[in-house]
């Protein structure tokens, strides 16, 4: 069934579905292009067409081979399209479905090839906002890379962006993918460039190990991962490339790599990664155990699903085993809750419980017994030493000449008898 998007494109049939839209092998003047029609209530969005008219410019500008190009951006009656450049190939999240983790010289430069496409969109002042596997395509019509590694594809510049009009989307949202979300994302800031070099090395992290460093359970929890916990360590990862993951997932973003320093670190680790297996990482497949939420995630658990015992799941967030259904963390929220004060402050609370949990009382128990047994030692040598000055005083008293004169009314309580 063909269908005209504007004057100059024709549809032909759906190619992918995704959060924001459709998207159809079409044909253009210049050839075949893959054609991303947003969703109705999207297009109807008179704030998002306004958007989508002032960023064309800018996106359609981005011109490099590790970006998928967005060739033309059209609104035509109630259609709100996005023509692209056609990637014959498949995106990484269904290659990573399909086989599980990657060897690791493939997917370094998988991730060097999409840091490239990084660093072009950095340089021109664009911020992705959305990395994860699924705007990853890999290009198999291409000449594959070092080891047969297939040429990847960043794609979906500026989408994340678009689709939150500011109308639809309070201060308060955040847009992105709970999974690949950097830490100062959910404290509130600015995202800056920073932020897509933490979501590529979370996808770095998930081809190696096959699932994300923070995923897994409750929304909530996911968002507090990133926030408080340290990157779990892939057992088997050679350390080179285990440094370049854990620099790129520092808390602070000035301590991130740039997207061009990523590209060269990886690429040159790839000589040393080759040959090397799918590392064997013990936890892929494992049903994912259910724990109580502490006091913080309680919080997100309520907001998200109202009151009642709610329980946290880790485990894998890639499914490896055929048949279970993705985390829905990795699900793309385009717009989603940023943690207020109040919540934030509920970390506190948590980690005031965990002050309290058995273990610490029982440190701090010992730790009162030990201060109360040093003050009695220390109270015990000033008493005796002050015993010891007083009987010293007493025996001096005692052998001086007028002792007798001085002492003696004090012993007998009589005056001395004049002579
Ligand atoms: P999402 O919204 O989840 O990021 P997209 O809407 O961008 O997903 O894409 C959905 C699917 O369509 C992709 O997974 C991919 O398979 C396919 N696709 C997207 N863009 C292109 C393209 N330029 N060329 C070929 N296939 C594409």
């Amino acid at each position: 069934m063909a269908r005209k998007i504007g004057s100059r494109y024709t549809v032909h049939q759906v190619i992918g579905r995704g959060s924001a839209g459709t998207v159809w092998l079409g044909e253009g003047p210049d050839g075949p292009v893959a054609v991303k029609l947003l969703r109705e209530d999207l297009a109807a969005d008179q704030v998002l067409v306004g958007r989508f008219v002032q960023e064309r410019a800018a996106l359609t500008s981005l011109d490099h081979p590790r970006v998928v190009g967005v060739r033309d951006m059209v609104v035509d009656g109630s259609d709100l399209a996005l023509v692209m450049e056609l990637v014959q190939g498949t995106d990484l999240r269904s290659r990573l479905e399909r086989d599980g983790a990657l060897p690791p010289q493939t997917a370094a430069s998988v991730i060097a090839d999409v840091a490239d496409g990084l660093a072009a969109a950095h340089a021109a002042g664009i911020v992705h906002r959305d990395v994860k596997p699924e705007n990853v395509l890999l290009d198999l019509a291409a000449a594959p890379g070092p080891g047969g590694a297939p040429r990847a594809k960043l794609t979906d510049f500026g989408v994340a962006r678009l689709v939150d009009a500011p109308r639809r989307t309070r201060a308060t949202r955040i847009i992105g993918t709970p999974d690949y979300l950097a830490p100062e994302i959910i404290e509130g800031l600015e995202p800056r460039a920073a932020v897509d070099i933490y979501a590529l090395a979370t996808v770095l992290y998930e081809l190696l190990a096959g699932f994300t460093p923070f995923g897994g359970g409750h929304t909530g929890a996911v968002l507090r991962r990133h926030v408080t916990e340290q990157v779990p360590p892939i057992p088997g990862l050679p350390d080179g490339l285990w440094r370049i993951i854990s620099e790129c997932l520092a808390k602070a973003p000035a301590s991130r790599l740039r997207a061009a320093e990523l590209a060269a670190r990886l690429r040159e680790q790839l000589p040393s990664l080759a040959g090397l297996p799918v590392l064997a990482v013990p936890s892929q497949g494992r049903a994912p155990a259910e724990e109580a939420l502490t006091p913080g995630e309680a919080v997100y658990a309520e907001v998200d699903a109202g009151p009642g015992v709610h329980k946290r799941r880790r485990g894998p967030a890639v499914p490896l085993v055929p048949g279970v259904a993705p985390d829905s963390t990795r699900d793309t929220h385009t717009s989603l809750r940023r943690p207020s004060a109040d919540e934030l402050a509920a970390y506190a609370a948590e980690s005031r419980a965990q002050r309290t949990a058995p273990g610490a009382g029982h440190r701090r128990d010992r730790q009162a017994l030990l201060r109360r047994r040093r003050l009695l030692a220390v109270l015990l040598a000033t008493v005796l030493l002050l015993a010891g000055a007083a009987a010293a005083w007493t025996a001096f008293a005692a052998t001086a000449p007028d002792a007798g004169h001085r002492a003696r009314p004090a012993v007998s309580g009589t005056a001395p008898r004049a002579p």
